[in-house]
């Protein structure tokens, strides 16, 4: 039975390799960090979602060791057969009061809330208008949906008002975005959106994944940036990123809409419940955030040290709001060539190019983290320097 389609497998393998698209892991032998252990060596992370640094923060570890003593390890079960512990229900609570909204759903990862927001809430009769950058899972969220599906150019806010203009025939109309575009590491222009929201009877959904706990000033994500506390329908995000990096997600938002997919969501109703050791973390980052901004401090001021120095030494940066820094070289083979030559010197950065980023817009996404220090910083920088010079990038 399985031969032909071995065969068929292979060759399909064959081909992605001799494209170049072929997917190889790093494996790396230490927690996550600004410094890492790959193969023995130490290096320097520029690729990983750790904005805040709390990957491998002792706090979190002993929060979730505590958890794990008091609740166990694990829930076999799902929530609306065998119930929660009390430790979901109040990280459910704190984050509701982080983005100041009415209540929250937890789910095991952002894929599965954005997987589970749109079919239960709107049918053939309404409309989602989508962000054409959005993420995967927002997409496959959306496919899954029997709503009518309108799309938008990235952040372009006449295409959109003339998209919701198409779709004033629908019952309801849905807007949905990414909060941060992870390849531009651009903010989705809220305010704007919020405005047109208003005028053409829509509501609004953003995914705050790459956003929360790192734009705005106290790093509350989009809302904040624009004003826009509680004033969103619906929020989701993931605690895989900013917020410690293990793993769940969630949507929060207009009490009702929780509600709604308590009863209808397929991945909360048919899938396994947040293991407890993670909820008590959880739990603990979140009063962590709400006892200091240093975290955010740190990660703004080292965002802000990157990217001057960067367009300092002449390279061409795009402007970023987040700690998503794209280097441009618009070049395929020269982006993967600096970004091997970046690996020799013990620096991870990632090269993209199309299709991940349109032709022609080839480009090194660096991500900046509250657990770089100066001389992380200066020694990615310098390497940069050296690479760009080397290969006719920078003078
Ligand atoms: C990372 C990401 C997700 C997925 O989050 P997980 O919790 O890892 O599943 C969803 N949406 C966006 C915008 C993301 O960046």
């Amino acid at each position: 039975m399985y031969t032909n389609f071995q065969e068929y497998l292979k060759k399909e393998l064959a081909q992605i390799e001799a494209d170049g698209l072929y997917k190889n892991e790093r494996i790396i032998e230490s927690p996550q960090g600004a410094e890492i252990l790959v193969k023995g060596k130490k290096c320097l992370n520029f690729c990983a979602n750790n904005y805040l640094g709390l990957g491998n923060n002792p706090e979190l570890i002993a929060a979730a060791k505590k958890g794990m003593d008091e609740r166990g390890f694990g829930m076999a079960s799902v929530r609306f057969i065998c119930g929660c512990q009390d430790l979901h229900k109040k990280l459910e609570q704190k984050i509701a009061e982080f983005f100041g909204t009415e209540d929250t759903i937890l789910y095991a990862a952002c894929f599965d809330a954005n997987g589970g927001v749109f079919e239960p809430l709107l049918n053939e009769q309404d409309a989602i208008i989508s962000d054409a950058l959005n993420h995967a899972s927002i997409i496959d969220g959306v496919r899954l949906c029997k709503a009518q599906r309108f799309r938008y150019a990235n952040a372009d806010m006449a295409d959109l008002e003339k998209q919701l203009q198409d779709a004033q025939k629908c019952r309801f109309r849905l807007i949905v975005t990414d909060g941060v575009f992870s390849m531009d590491g651009n903010v989705c222009p809220l305010d704007k959106i919020y405005e047109l929201a208003q005028k053409y009877n829509a509501m609004v959904m953003v995914d705050e994944s790459h956003s929360a706990g790192v734009v705005g000033k106290t790093g509350r994500g989009v809302t904040e940036r624009y004003n826009l506390r509680g004033k969103i329908e619906i929020l989701t995000g993931t605690l895989g990123k900013a917020f410690g990096g293990a793993m769940g997600g969630f949507t929060t938002g207009r009490k009702e809409i929780i509600d709604m997919l308590r009863q209808r969501s397929r991945p909360y109703l048919f899938s396994n419940s947040m293991a407890p050791g993670l909820v008590a973390a959880g739990i603990r980052m979140f009063e962590m955030m709400a006892e200091t901004n240093e975290l955010q401090d740190k990660l703004h001021a080292n965002t802000d040290y990157f990217i001057k120095q960067m367009l300092a030494k002449g390279f061409d940066c795009k402007p970023s709001e987040s700690a998503i820094c794209a280097v441009m070289l618009y070049d395929a083979p020269l982006s993967q060539k600096f970004a091997a030559k970046m690996q020799e010197e013990g620096i991870f950065v990632t090269g993209f190019y199309y299709p991940v980023v349109p032709k022609g817009q080839a480009r090194i996404r660096v991500q900046i983290s509250a657990a770089h220090e100066k001389e992380h910083l200066d020694k990615c920088i310098n390497a940069f320097v050296k690479i760009g010079k080397e290969l006719g990038v920078i003078k």
